[in-house]
């Protein structure tokens, strides 16, 4: 968002409430759709060099059963980029930073009031314009939404030598829709050569401090029966703090604006990532509110940009509810409908193509208008 306005010549001040950028948090997947706005801001090729190609998705059960397969494009042309958080970041800061936008670190925003953003101890602005980018806890978004019963563990782990899993692939193992193992590659860290995987064990929340008083050894036996392909990559960890939780929510702001402020990304709408659009859908906000902010006064540019975007994120978001208790759920019923009744169908001619441009994120038009 910085990036694109700072070339259109607006003067852009990004206020982190982080005390300097660095590796956090773990790995995601930029879809297609995500690919295209990084084009457009100049750093697809600085992110593909980071990350890996994720050119098909492969779920299967303990029985060895095939129950999700999705290949993105058989011709290749078209895949998942696997990357690391902060590779990500770090190619989308120095484009900001290239096109004139300054950072300004250790600034928590608490509010904002008529142009105004209130920071702990000063005041900012006036500014003609306030995206709210700050995701899923950001103090300005009236948002409030639904906290999901499961969540998951996530780690970085090196990508180990002794095991034959494609790295070309994300790889889940799952028993029913209770538990659920993943591997994800995601590429090197900037400055780094080494390969990583993104890895992570589907917990309910409601257990996680359970899990974390119960020896690691415990856990990492338990995810080895059910996926023994998963072992290799548990050996690096040493403790529970190796392991992240992630807590997943649900919901939508269908009018993410007021006067003079746009919210984009996680403050906007907030999903599990079993569908994996999050940070898609926060590229495309930011593409769309700064070509809506081209062709017009911020007043009508703000209206623009929620039209533009309403049908996709709708889309998204309610796919995403369907699809969630499919693999994260204590009932019986999603996960027997997934293996008996979806899966079968999945391979039945066009569902491949529909669920590869549903994965791609361009199922409907990303942007309207
Ligand atoms: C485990 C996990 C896996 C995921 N996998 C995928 C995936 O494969 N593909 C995908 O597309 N999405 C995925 N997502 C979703 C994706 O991570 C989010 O949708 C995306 O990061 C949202 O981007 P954002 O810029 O809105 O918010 P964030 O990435 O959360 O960034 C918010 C920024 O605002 C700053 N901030 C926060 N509060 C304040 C404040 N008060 N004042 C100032 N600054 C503040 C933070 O420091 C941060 O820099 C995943 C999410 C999780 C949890």
């Amino acid at each position: 968002m910085a990036a694109l306005l700072a070339r259109q010549g607006h003067e852009v001040l990004i206020y982190d409430e982080f005390a300097a950028p660095e590796p956090v948090g773990s790995g995601l997947v930029i879809q297609p759709v995500g690919q295209a706005v990084l084009a457009k801001i100049g750093v697809l090729d600085q992110a593909i060099a980071l990350g890996t190609p994720i050119r098909r998705m492969i779920g299967g059960t303990g029985a060895a059963r095939r129950v999700l397969d999705v290949t993105y494009d058989p011709s290749g042309t078209r895949y998942g980029l696997g990357i690391h958080r902060a590779s990500l970041f770090e190619t989308l800061l120095s484009a900001a930073r290239a096109a004139g936008a300054t950072l300004h670190p250790v600034h928590a925003a608490l509010s904002t009031d008529s142009g105004y953003i209130d920071f702990a101890h000063h005041r900012g602005g006036p500014f003609d314009l306030i995206v709210d980018a700050a995701g899923a806890g950001s103090p300005l978004t009236p948002l409030k939404a639904r906290a999901l019963p499961f969540g998951a563990v996530w780690a970085t782990v090196p990508w180990p030598d002794e095991t034959d899993l494609p790295t070309d692939v994300l790889s889940q193992r799952y028993e029913n829709a209770s538990k659920m193992a993943g591997v994800l590659p995601i590429g090197c860290l900037p400055g780094s050569s080494q390969p990583l995987a993104a890895i992570f064990w589907s917990l309910k929340t409601a257990t996680y401090e359970r899990w974390r008083a119960s020896p690691l050894s415990n856990w990492k036996m338990q995810a080895a029966t059910l996926w023994p392909t998963f072992a290799p990559f548990l050996e690096k960890l040493e403790g529970h703090s190796d392991l992240t939780m992630a807590r997943y929510r649900h919901g939508t702001l269908f009018r993410p604006i007021a006067p003079g402020l746009a919210r984009i990304g996680d403050a906007a709408h907030q999903a599990s990532p079993q569908l994996g659009q999050g940070a898609n859908m926060a590229l495309l906000d930011a593409l769309a509110l700064a070509e809506a902010v081209a062709r017009q006064p911020v007043g009508h540019a703000l209206a623009a940009y929620v039209r533009s975007r309403r049908t996709h994120m709708a889309t998204c978001q309610m796919l995403s509810r369907f699809l969630t208790p499919l693999y994260q759920s204590d009932h019986w019923l999603p996960p027997l409908l997934r293996d008996r009744l979806f899966a079968p169908l999945t391979s039945v001619p066009p569902a491949p193509r529909i669920l590869a441009r549903l994965v791609s994120g361009d199922l409907v038009r990303p942007i309207r208008g």
